[in-house]
């Protein structure tokens, strides 16, 4: 589903990423950590273009990522994405925020941009908030409205960059859950997180990153009774 190979790239003369290989299968759950400035965001803000890279070659669902705004978008229309700040239109309500992409990116009509909408914000329970806007939602809310913003794109792939990272403890849960349900449906999902609690339970392999590089990947059982590299067990002890 996303091929990564031998990617690289830079800010000016720094090298933000360094020979990044990474393979997803369609269904499979990566859960991608590192230390701050490890290249994390930098790494999945790739796929989807947000970034360019110099070096190496990006597939997603056989599409070969490159300049042309025709690539970009085909990308862009099977991968959703859900980033730290919500990121939700203030102007518009939450309905609105999740029939707008269909509407314009793709020429969903109307009314079927407003069922699916209607249809995935009962999916995160927040259906009853449909009329508001984003300022008076929670947090927790707000992320959950993202999500299925996202969705109404009916992406391939979810790439999601530490969601609850921005949220009061209280909301970390009802975000975890949309997503815990959300991959037991089967979506392909990449997740920039540090909730180590969902890695074990969701993740079908962590990948853990230090300046730029993969240091090493392994299923969340290996990955944290066993981790190989000193970096990564000084990573654990950290944040375990
Ligand atoms: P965090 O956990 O803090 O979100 P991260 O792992 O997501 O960190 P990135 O944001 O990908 O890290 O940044 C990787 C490196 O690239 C960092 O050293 C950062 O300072 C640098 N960097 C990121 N964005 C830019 C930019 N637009 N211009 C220059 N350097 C950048
Ligand atoms: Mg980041």
């Amino acid at each position: 589903m996303i091929t990564m190979e031998r990617v690289e790239k830079w800010y000016g003369a720094f090298q933000a990423l360094h020979d990044i290989n990474i393979s997803v299968r369609s269904g499979e759950r990566i859960v991608l950590c590192g230390p701050s400035g490890s290249g994390k965001s930098t790494l999945i803000r790739c796929i989807n273009h947000l970034e360019t890279y110099e070096k190496g070659e990006i597939r997603v669902g056989g599409i070969l990522l490159s300049n042309q705004a025709k690539t970009i978008d085909a990308i862009r229309r099977e991968v959703g994405m859900v980033f730290q700040q919500f990121n939700l239109f203030p102007h518009l309500t939450v309905l609105q925020n999740c029939m707008l992409a269909p509407m314009k990116a793709i020429g969903v009509g109307k009314a079927e941009a407003e069922e699916r909408a209607r249809g995935l914000l009962e999916r995160v329970k927040i259906l009853e908030q449909a009329d508001k806007y984003p300022v008076q939602l929670s947090g927790g809310q707000q992320q959950r409205v993202a999500i299925a913003r996202a969705l109404c794109m009916r992406p391939k792939v979810m790439l999601f960059d530490e969601p609850t990272s921005a949220l009061d403890p209280e909301m970390v849960k009802e975000v975890l859950d949309t997503m815990i349900a959300l991959a037991d449906e089967g979506m392909t999902m990449i997740c920039v997180t540090h909730e180590m609690g969902f890695a074990r339970q969701v993740a079908d392999r962590v990948i853990f990153m230090a300046s730029g590089a993969i240091v090493e990947e392994a299923p969340p059982a290996e990955f944290f009774t066993n981790p190989q590299h000193e970096r990564t067990r000084k990573f654990l002890g950290e944040i375990l």
